[in-house]
């Protein structure tokens, strides 16, 4: 196996747990640093890292919300002084202040190692070329596998997102070898290549990584089809640093989390109680390798699972499988309550439909109504209405068949519906 560090990939699981109470500790020392933590973690008698005898003793420690984060704008969260931080994120949300992390030079180093590691992961190496087409800025997609693809000896080209003539230029002037985007804006670069005078032999592309949204395997198997290249999935939030909290590895079977970096729980979302390995719950992640911003038990909203099992690839840290969707973008349809990723799953499990969707939902009268728009494959929109309609009615039943509703369906040719230079936005409530 080439990796980043092999003694602390293959480490053993006893290994390994010693390692994270050790790491924990050192995190709570740092929190009862900050004016935040001092007060929460006294509030439940946790007064030093003492107090944490075993790894269980962390239940002990309350979680920390996105709420908690916004109250404690802009130093609450801070254990350090501001002059030894050298870099900051802000992460906008949709709704009030935004949240901070900040991040020291040794913080910096450990995130650019992790990042070294995900991305040998899946088989990069010194020699390819590298283009991010995430967002560089406040947003941690674009910056932060940036360091770690320059320290591993890849030609970085910042190309950030969006302007997709430039995009493709870019890959085939510089053959470019490795992508890293968003899925949504891998399906649009790949429909809309032939109208910018591209084809796919064009390009060396080899890899693509994937993430920042949820989508669904039927996704990640269209892009590596249409393009003809390995998509790996890859997992991050701002809180946790940005991206390389959990990577795919070339086995594609789910996402190793970085487990000597980050601590992991997964809790059933009503109980907060922990599940079973296997069982979908919110994920619950502490950052083991940050100093000047230490967040413990942060609730990240996001659904997933453990799975159980040793990967073949032999690295130790476990895997989660991709995330179906958020605690909070559940969406409740006349009482019903349905995820996107359900909705995207049906979708893109039938060939004649296109790369792009939204999920639109209205009031009429006092009830929800849900309308699907959908652009169907290329060349298959036609006039003949027996034809559409046979496509629309496959389509509504196969979602009544998932989420027990039968939306109404438009469907539309390639290239119509938005497309969003970040996150793909897919839902659309105007109710
Ligand atoms: P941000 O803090 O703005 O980077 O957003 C982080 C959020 O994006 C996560 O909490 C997830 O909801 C979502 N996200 C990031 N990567 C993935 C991925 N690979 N699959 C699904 N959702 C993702
Ligand atoms: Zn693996």
């Amino acid at each position: 196996m080439v990796c980043q560090n092999e003694e602390l990939e293959t480490l053993d699981r006893e290994g390994l747990r010693a390692l994270q109470l050790f790491q924990f500790k050192r995190a709570v020392t740092n929190a009862l640093r900050t004016p935040f933590y001092s007060e929460r973690l006294r509030s439940v008698g946790i007064t030093s890292s003492e107090d944490l005898k075993s790894l269980a003793d962390i239940e002990k420690i309350p979680f920390t919300t996105k709420d908690d984060l916004r109250d404690a704008y802009p130093t609450g969260m801070l254990s350090c002084s501001m002059d030894d931080v050298v870099r900051m994120h802000a992460s906008s949300g949709t709704t009030g202040d935004p949240t901070v992390i900040y991040l020291n030079q040794k913080d910096l180093d450990n995130w650019t190692d992790m990042t070294v590691r995900s991305l040998m992961a899946v088989g990069c190496h010194r020699g390819d070329v590298f283009q991010n087409m995430m967002t560089y800025g406040l947003f941690t997609g674009g910056i932060g596998l940036h360091y770690g693809a320059e320290k591993l000896g890849m030609l970085v080209i910042p190309a950030s997102s969006g302007n997709t003539a430039r995009q493709y230029k870019l890959m085939k002037d510089f053959g470019t070898t490795v992508v890293h985007a968003t899925p949504s804006y891998m399906l649009h670069m790949y429909g809309k290549m032939s109208d910018y005078g591209y084809k796919p032999s064009d390009f060396k592309l080899k890899r693509a990584l994937i993430g920042a949204e949820p989508h669904a395997e039927e996704i990640r198997q269209k892009i590596e089809e249409l393009w003809g290249i390995d998509a790996y999935n890859s997992y991050g939030l701002s809180e946790m640093n940005g991206p390389s909290v959990a990577f795919e590895c070339q086995e594609k079977a789910g996402m190793h989390l970085w487990e000597d970096s980050y601590y992991m729980e997964v809790i059933d979302r009503d109980s907060f109680l922990p599940v079973e390995d296997g069982t979908e719950g919110e994920l619950v992640l502490t950052i083991l390798i940050r100093t000047a911003t230490p967040i413990l038990r942060y609730r990240t909203k996001d659904l997933t699972s453990v799975i159980p099992g040793k990967c073949a690839c032999g690295r130790s840290s476990r895997r989660i499988n991709r995330i179906t969707g958020r605690t909070d973008d559940m969406m409740i349809i006349n009482g019903v309550n349905v995820f996107p990723s359900q909705i995207e799953e049906v979708i893109m499990k039938m060939p004649e439909m296109g790369n792009n969707y939204r999920i639109l939902l209205r009031k009429k009268g006092t009830l929800d109504q849900l309308i699907i728009q959908t652009e169907v494959s290329e060349g298959l929109f036609s006039d003949d209405t027996r034809k559409m309609n046979a496509l629309v009615s496959r389509l509504r039943d196969d979602l009544r068949a998932s989420i027990t509703i039968a939306p109404q369906i438009e469907l539309h040719e390639p290239g119509v519906l938005p497309v969003q230079e970040g996150k793909a936005i897919r839902v659309v409530d105007e109710r």
